[in-house]
């Protein structure tokens, strides 16, 4: 087996045994709540923050609770790093095909 090879499967087996991992892509919003005392209304808006992701082949939400953000980041960053690594391995396995190796 490869360096590259080596590296990218264990990285990638470091993610998938070991971290929580997430569909989705981030979406900061920016809101007012309503209330006409809020500093919302002079122009300081809430941040929320959704899981975009599809489902179906339609987009949903997902709206990340406070508490739950440092993770739910986590999670998303770990679910791209590992889709990253699994397409590096398919390109390695391409390359084999192209060059008729095993
Ligand atoms: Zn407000």
């Amino acid at each position: 087996m490869s360096v590259p090879e080596r590296q990218a499967r264990s990285a990638l087996a470091r993610l998938v045994t070991q971290r929580g991992l997430l569909r989705g892509n981030l979406l900061q919003r920016r809101r007012v709540c309503g209330k006409p005392t809020c500093k919302c209304a002079r122009g300081e808006l809430h941040a929320s923050l959704y899981l975009v992701f599809s489902e179906g082949g339609k987009l949903r939400q997902l709206f990340v609770p406070k508490t739950w953000e440092a993770l739910v980041r986590r999670w998303v960053a770990d679910y791209h790093d590992a889709r990253r690594l699994l397409e590096e391995l398919s390109r390695l396995y391409f390359e084999k095909v192209c060059q008729r190796q095993d």
